[in-house]
């Protein structure tokens, strides 16, 4: 072998600083050059020192013009078909690619990209098979965007077309260390004899030739690039996957994770019978292939850390490709594609009566288990003896995480995932082997194997010994009390697994591997590859500024009371929602707002009784003051910037008085007062100049702490109050949060509130009260935080709990203030209070009195602050427990007062893996804020406070 064989190149002889040199003169981008790695090419990342960055490829100097012009017509391929790839950016003179003259006088073509932000899926952590899943089917888009490329440049003759891999590994084998040449060659050349007996049948187009995890980036938004088309070319299309395939085998040593891959190719890419034949030889072949380039590149470019580093993965894929018959990994890849393991069989049904067999919804959205069902201990049997057809079957499907084994106590994720498919079928009926195969029985339970298939049947009355049995042929009956068959199914050797798996667990595995393509079923979906795909459209529909919940965010699609319950089948304790203040689903809620949507739901303006229901009962919660008239509307926002129109109007003024590190909403006029820098960092410099503030009464850490602390700073609004009349322009109004909600529940000083309203309104303004997040029975002790603080505001504004998620909120005033609005033209609010929404709200209103919530709020609010305290006495990064009733904060902190930030967001990430839903807030992020639903438990408070405990203790 010697250095000059076409398939081997090395580097071209650039270094840092003529990359920067050339970037800079002819892109005008001026930064820090940072190498990347390659086999044959130069990659730098120039980071300009705005953070910019983009990407120069110096190409090979053997790499023609048509070659590069193919890698840009394959870029605007892909691009077009929606799949992102690098974009090229063109030079000063317009031009995409430049000439530049290497170290050694040799003329190499440079080309700047833009760069990708994010890591590759290879350096992303570890892959599992939905990731794998994914890359089949970017594989799999990019051979359908790709087909039909006509270009002069595509037959190159490149050592990765692997139509020559068997003359690449001949010719580099002596590169090879002498012990593994012959088992290489060996496995080449009978992999090479298979491709070959169906070669005339293997579409050839042009592929992106190296798609493997390396060159597929994820950006923090988790979008997919792909990148690097240095080897696009003319191939055979099934290439494109065997080369992913031998990746995704290299990474995970799963065959059961390469099929994912296949699988995800297929659905995008049809694969014919004999491109499957072709594949497994070509995971061998582009092993081999691997294998030998790896050692030759090190050979003719020894300082090349990245060949070196690479090497043995390298060599990876033939090692574990090659120790796998070629028929038993073919059966595999077929099962995965939902065909059969051969291709002439056709399976027999494994138990008599199976004709349409009737599948059963276990899953999170069941509708037969809606209303907590789930919980009932025999609901699975329940649901498949009222399923199945006489003398029929029914089946539970592989995969599904079945709400009916989601446990109640979240402080241990159960195994909810099945492994298996389940079979009720009518006791005594024969079980049948599907295909021809080798059967052993253990107890009771049977396995059939064939070509590395193993399908294992427990729960039967086996009625066979072991030996060879014919398809079709019995092997044993239905146990006689007619519980079901266990069916799983395993890969070759793989050890028999769990029949259930956890929450976190890989979806399918070797040992756990999918028997629904032996049985006709269609298994449910990966939740893994669910949750991802939800939140990346989530992402793409929002954008930047929509702001969600969690890091890694589990997906709820059912909850129930207090209880959350995710697509992997783990339930969470719900401590944080204030907004669905009776309890998830509660019964009546759900009947009534469903009725109303069956009887009526339009616009407020029309007449109907259900809006006059709502204003009623709501006002009846401030009987005994001047409050008497009360508007609906849709949200928390809204309710709080017609609150301040009122003020305005109705005082003929214009400025207000609000307090510091309040969040009020984010229309125009409710984002106005909002000041808190939580939400919005720049919030103090940008209110307009309207608004006035004062300090936030927190005697925990504001500037007055002791006995004085009231009057010291009420006595600070009462000057403001002062000083704008004093200029002329009296305030309008003051706002706040009797409690300071978004504080974490910081209970102002007593008498601060009513010496605040008395301020204002000596000057003539108005009093507004922000119960959004605190009102309607929260507090336990009062229904209202201006109850609680003894005073009475002129405006309240209500919201989130008031609907229990629907989207309602009301403004509650007095008659004269509502009649200086119709002096301005009517009002409405099409949404606000319409029928469905007013019956929401009313729904709300009767639960919080039937149930006593507010009083459920006192006595387990106590409870659970007594709690807290105690766990405060242990460990004194919690400084101090705010709030009463259900809304409590539990503000972290160090070295007296400094804001334990960082912890408190560490203590929400690790309290979800406990199972509970907590968020932080306040203006330091400090403060864990408790304001669970209003049906709360002292169970479930103590299992908080045991987990928040745990969570601690392990800081
Ligand atoms: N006021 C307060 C005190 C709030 O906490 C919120 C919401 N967090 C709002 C108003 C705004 O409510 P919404 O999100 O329904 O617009």
């Amino acid at each position: 072998m010697t250095d000059d064989s076409p398939f081997l190149l090395a580097r071209p002889n650039v270094d840092h600083a003529l990359a920067g040199a050339f970037v800079r003169e002819h892109w005008r981008v001026e930064g820090e050059v940072h190498e990347l790695g390659s086999q044959q090419d130069r990659n730098y990342a120039v980071t300009a020192p705005t953070g910019h960055r983009v990407l120069l490829k110096v190409h090979h100097p053997s790499t023609t013009a048509g070659e590069i012009d193919l890698q840009l017509v394959a870029a605007d391929r892909l691009t077009d078909a929606g799949i992102r790839t690098p974009s090229a950016i063109p030079a000063r003179d317009g031009s995409v690619t430049l000439p530049l003259v290497d170290g050694d006088g040799v003329v190499a073509t440079a080309r700047v990209l833009e760069f990708v932000e994010g890591s590759s899926l290879a350096d992303g952590g570890a892959m599992d098979g939905a990731v794998a899943e994914r890359l089949g089917r970017t594989a799999g888009r990019a051979v359908a965007a790709l087909a039909g490329i006509e270009h002069p440049a595509a037959e190159r003759g490149i050592q990765w077309d692997l139509r020559r891999a068997l003359e690449v590994v001949e010719s580099l084998i002596d590169d090879l260390p002498p012990e593994r040449r012959d088992a290489c060659l060996e496995a080449a050349r009978d992999a090479a004899a298979r491709v070959a007996a169906v070669a005339d049948a293997l579409p050839l187009q042009v592929v992106h030739g190296d798609l493997t995890a390396d060159n597929v980036m994820r950006t923090p938004q988790d979008e997919l690039y792909v990148v690097d088309l240095g080897d696009v070319g003319r191939s055979w299309r099934v290439a494109e996957i065997a080369i992913l395939a031998g990746d995704v085998l290299a990474r995970t040593e799963s065959l059961a994770a390469t099929g994912r891959a296949v699988s995800g190719f297929a659905a995008e890419a049809e694969l014919s019978d004999d491109e499957v034949d072709a594949l497994w030889p070509l995971v061998v072949l582009r092993g081999a292939v691997l294998a030998v380039s790896g050692w030759s590149q090190l050979r003719i470019d020894g300082d090349n850390d990245y060949a070196r580093e690479r090497v043995e993965h390298e060599a990876a894929v033939l090692n574990l490709s090659s120790a796998i018959p070629h028929d038993e990994a073919t059966a595999a890849l077929r099962l995965a594609l939902g065909r059969p393991h051969r291709r002439d069989v056709a399976y027999a049904p494994l138990v008599d009566g199976w004709d349409a067999p009737v599948v059963l919804d276990l899953g999170i959205t069941s509708p037969q288990l809606d209303e907590g069902r789930w919980t009932e201990p025999d609901a699975e049997t329940r649901l498949a003896r009222d399923a199945r057809p006489a003398s029929g079957v029914a089946v539970a499907r592989f995969g599904e995480a079945r709400l009916t084994r989601v446990p109640w106590d979240v402080s241990a994720p159960a195994a909810a995932r099945a492994r298996i498919v389940e079979v009720w079928a009518e006791p005594a009926a024969a079980v049948r082997a599907p295909f021809a195969g080798t059967v052993s029985v253990v107890d009771d339970s049977v396995e059939l194997r064939d070509r590395g298939v193993v399908l294992r049947v427990d729960g039967l009355e086996p009625s066979t010994g072991d030996g060879p049995v014919a398809a079709g042929g019995i092997i044993g009956r239905v146990a006689r009390d007619g519980a079901g068959l266990r069916v799983s199914r395993r890969i070759r050797s793989a050890a028999p697994s769990a029949p259930f798996g956890g929450p976190d667990d890989e979806y399918e595995t070797d040992a756990a591997a999918d028997p629904s393509p032996l049985l006709g079923l269609v298994p449910a979906p990966d939740p893994t590859v669910t949750v991802r795909e939800a939140r990346v459209a989530r992402e793409r529909a929002m954008g930047g500024a929509s702001e969600r919940y969690y890091a890694e965010p589990p997906q709820f699609e059912r909850a129930w009371g207090t209880r959350f319950v995710d697509v992997r089948g783990r339930a969470y304790l719900d401590l944080v929602n204030n907004v669905t203040a009776i309890g998830h689903s509660h019964p009546v809620f759900v009947d009534r707002v469903t009725r109303q949507l069956r009887l009526l739901n339009t616009n407020s303006r029309f007449l109907y009784a259900a809006y006059a229901r709502f204003t009623e009962k709501l006002l009846a919660r401030v009987a005994g003051t001047r409050l008497d008239t009360v508007i609906p509307v849709n949200s928390g926002s809204e309710a709080v910037d017609l609150a301040l129109r009122l003020a305005q109007l109705a005082t003929g003024r214009r400025e207000v008085i609000a307090l510091r590190e309040g969040y009020h909403g984010w229309t125009m006029g409710a984002d106005a007062v909002t000041t808190s820098a939580f939400d919005n960092p720049a919030a103090l410099d940008s209110r307009p100049d309207w608004v006035h503030l004062a300090d936030a009464p927190n005697t925990y850490r504001g500037p007055h702490r002791g006995p004085d602390a009231a009057a010291a700073y009420a006595a600070q609004v009462a000057q403001i109050a002062d000083r704008l009349a004093a200029e002329g322009r009296p305030a309008a109004a003051f706002i706040s949060e009797p409690v300071l909600g978004n504080a974490g529940g910081v209970i102002p000083p007593a008498g601060y509130l009513p010496a605040v309203y008395d301020a204002i309104r000596e000057h003539g303004g108005l009093a507004i009260a922000d119960e959004i997040q605190v009102g309607l029975g929260r507090l336990g002790d009062a229904f209202w935080g201006w109850q609680l603080l003894g005073a009475e505001p002129d405006i309240v504004t209500v919201a989130k709990a008031a609907g229990n998620a629907y989207p309602l909120g009301a403004v509650i005033t007095r008659r004269e203030i509502v009649d200086a609005l119709r002096d301005e033209g009517k009002f409405f609010s099409s949404a606000g209070g319409a029928p469905a929404g007013a019956v929401a709200g009313e729904a709300v209103l009767d639960v919080i009195e039937a149930e006593s919530l507010q009083e459920n709020a006192r006595v387990v609010g106590a409870h659970l602050r007594h709690r807290l305290e105690e766990l405060a006495a242990r460990h004194p990064l919690i400084g101090t427990v705010h709030g009463t009733g259900l809304y409590l904060g539990v503000e972290l902190v160090r070295d007296g007062l400094v804001p334990a930030t960082a912890e408190t967001a560490d203590v929400c990430e690790r309290l979800l893996d406990e199972g509970i839903i907590m968020q932080l807030t306040s203006e330091r992020s400090n403060v864990l804020k408790v304001k669970p639903p209003l049906t709360l438990t002292r169970e479930d408070a103590d299992e908080f406070v045991d987990a928040l405990g745990r969570v601690l203790g392990a800081l």
